[in-house]
């Protein structure tokens, strides 16, 4: 048997896998493959789990920002902005497909440990809502491209509370020393000093993000302990009380049948009760509180569907392979940190999964895999694979490497599959070329 995962994904009376509903096999047969599909039902779930858990549980001005990292296209946000979220852009070319789609630039946040002068400026000038301030130099840029454009810019301070979430060391950016942030230890009243000094910015309250994969709420709870601890000491050393606590993202989804499912609405109101009673106690009132969800907002709404080119296999006690049309160039994560995915041949789905082998891609890399040891019947050329929860970090991390195009992203919707981003062409591949 096939693992299914999650409801949206199934097997059709042709044996075929579908997914929102949608025969995946159909759907590489029409679009082509290496092909991207994204749910949009489950993504405006997901969101809208969001989106009621902030607002129900902590109130009136909290939020969910979606990190747009995890998947960046205009339609996305479109989608989130309806859906009433935020957005997170790490740099000009998100914001700008976030302006381009229409996001309201006043609930958009710039994040990133080196924005530049020119982004600080487009920023400001497009009259985004907030900077998370990474660093001191970026606080000095900030206000003296603020006060040159006579304009007072809202800004978050991304502090590092020091919390190892135990998770992948990669992803894991909570601890002090990192390319992120400043530590609240030592440095971080410091930071909040300066800021209130800075003339060109006003300061709104404090960020951290400390790390991604997390299932379940007590990190954010070790994270809100300090952070409020914080801006309690802030509070009584420099008379200011933050209004806004951005607790960042990072729940964790269901890549693998070893992964645990989560309530996300649930570990929202857990961690709401503990930071309503932490803030009595302290005496600080609530602040908006904001989260940024990246992958727990697409990953499960996306899938990948490849055509199977080859299977090698030279016998007893030496790795199958099998090559699929796609790779590294539209889903790197293995590569990477490699990074777990549940593999099934979508074209013959409930055929028995008896034949373990490594799924490779078409890029010259030997590190180049989707997955080492899965089960799959045996498959021919031909046949479709599927990757299922794909939809974060794959097509945001796609590249041309070898003069791969990039897939298509194809929308399933309640009137049927639409083209959300076309398939690239040679020509694009050497439109920058002189
Ligand atoms: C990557 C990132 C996120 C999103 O993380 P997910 O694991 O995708 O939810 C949110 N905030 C910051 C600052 C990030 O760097």
């Amino acid at each position: 048997m096939i693992q299914l995962l999650h409801s949206n994904i199934s097997v059709n009376s042709a044996g075929h896998l579908t997914f929102a509903g949608f025969d995946t096999v159909s759907l590489a047969e029409e679009f082509g493959t290496p092909l991207y599909l994204l749910d949009e039902k489950r993504l405006r779930e997901n969101c809208r789990t969001y989106a009621s858990s902030m607002r129900g549980y902590f109130g009136g001005g909290s939020m969910a920002l979606f990190a747009s990292k995890a998947l960046s296209f205009k339609g996305i946000y479109r989608i989130t902005a309806e859906e009433g979220l935020g957005a997170d852009v790490v740099s000009s070319g998100e914001l700008y497909t976030a302006l381009k789609a229409g996001f309201p630039p006043e609930r958009i946040f710039f994040h990133g440990n080196n924005k530049t002068d020119a982004d600080i400026r487009y920023g400001i000038e497009s009259g985004i809502g907030y900077f998370i301030v990474d660093g001191y130099e970026e606080l000095e840029a900030l206000g003296r491209i603020a006060s040159e454009l006579g304009r007072t810019q809202d800004v978050l301070l991304r502090l590092t509370p020091g919390i190892d979430p135990h998770t992948f060391a990669a992803v894991n950016t909570g601890r002090l020393d990192c390319q992120f942030g400043v530590p609240v230890l030592g440095q971080g009243m410091d930071f909040a000093k300066t800021a209130l000094e800075t003339p060109g910015v006003r300061l709104r309250g404090f960020h951290c993000h400390i790390g991604s994969q997390i299932f379940g709420w007590v990190p954010f709870r070790d994270a809100s302990d300090i952070m409020l601890s914080f801006m309690k000491e802030v509070k009584d050393t420099l008379g200011y009380e933050a209004e806004v606590l951005n607790l960042g993202g990072g729940f964790g989804i269901r890549y693998t049948e070893d992964d645990p499912v989560i309530d996300i609405g649930e570990q929202i109101g857990k961690t709401a009760a503990h930071v309503k009673a932490r803030c009595e106690k302290l005496g600080l009132s609530l602040p908006a509180v904001l989260m940024e969800p990246g992958r727990s907002i697409v990953a499960d709404a996306g899938m990948t569907i490849y055509t199977v080119g080859s299977v090698k296999t030279i016998g007893e006690g030496y790795t199958n392979f099998v090559s699929v049309d796609g790779g590294m160039s539209d889903n790197p994560r293995y590569a990477l940190y490699e990074a777990p995915y549940t593999v099934a041949l979508a074209s013959r789905a409930n055929d028995r999964a008896d034949f373990l082998c490594t799924v490779a891609g078409r890029c010259c890399e030997s590190g180049a895999l989707i997955q080492k040891d899965v089960y799959l019947p045996r498959p021919v050329r031909g046949d479709k694979l599927a990757v299922f929860c794909t939809g974060a970090y794959n097509y945001s991390m796609a590249s041309n490497y070898n003069r791969l195009p990039r897939p298509p992203i194809v929308m399933l919707t309640a009137e049927g599959p639409k083209i959300a981003v076309r398939r690239e062409t040679f020509e694009d591949l050497t439109a920058c070329d002189m």
